[in-house]
């Protein structure tokens, strides 16, 4: 064989066997990530992607009436072209998390892809994959840039148009001490359902996260 084609081969082993590793299947959130490294039995509410002016000022209307803090994993393209909405999520002591520049599953792409996805995305110590989906490689590109990984206990499924009902049953029946909700901006029915699941969370004797308990750098980093 010559040098060229040994080396070629070579070559497309060494790349096969990089994307077979950022493609697999992810391996399972650990229960400090579903938990977001949250060490009492608060409850978290996040929010995800996006959201039109009207969204995201009624989400931060309802939690500024309840006095509720939450997280919101921001898109960073739609970031870059809402730096009033960012700034006002955080002027409100939400804490602001990264969730990629564009939203694309990382599975399959490659490392140098995924890192630009990550560090071009919002600056802070928490990272959200976009579906949920990532692996130990992805996890650990994501730490080598400073960023835990926030992942949930609870999907409201409200990104697939999820009634309130339906969404409040779900939750209700999943509620636990220590559970992060996944909600998503731009849910249909997320803001109809806010102050009700929030009155629900408290009738249980749950309490919603304080301001500054669960955003510190999580153990992992001390
Ligand atoms: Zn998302």
């Amino acid at each position: 064989m010559s040098l060229l084609a040994s080396t070629k081969l070579r070559f497309s082993h060494a790349a096969s066997v990089a994307l077979h590793h950022y493609a697999d299947w992810r391996i399972g959130a650990t229960s400090l990530e579903k938990h977001c490294y949250k060490t009492s039995d608060s409850v978290l509410l996040t929010f995800d992607d996006y959201g039109s002016q009207s969204e995201v000022s009624e989400i931060l209307q309802v939690l500024a009436e309840q006095q509720v803090k939450a997280m919101f994993f921001l898109q960073g393209d739609w970031a870059a072209l809402h730096p009033e909405l960012v700034h006002s999520i955080a002027a409100a002591g939400h804490v602001v998390g990264n969730h990629t520049v564009t939203h694309p599953v990382l599975l399959g792409l490659s490392p140098e892809v995924i890192k630009q996805e990550i560090s071009q995305g919002l600056p802070g110590l928490w990272f959200r994959p976009p579906q949920g989906r990532y692996n130990a490689a992805i996890r650990e590109l994501a730490r080598g840039l400073g960023y835990a990984i926030c992942y949930w206990t609870i999907d409201s499924r409200d990104w697939a148009g999820t009634s309130v009902v339906e969404m409040r049953h779900t939750i209700l029946q999943e509620l636990k001490p220590g559970a992060v909700i996944l909600f998503h901006l731009h849910g249909a029915h997320t803001r109809e359902l806010l102050p009700t699941i929030i009155a629900d969370i408290r009738k249980d004797g749950l309490e919603l996260t304080p301001s500054t308990e669960s955003w510190q750098l999580p153990p992992a980093y001390l």
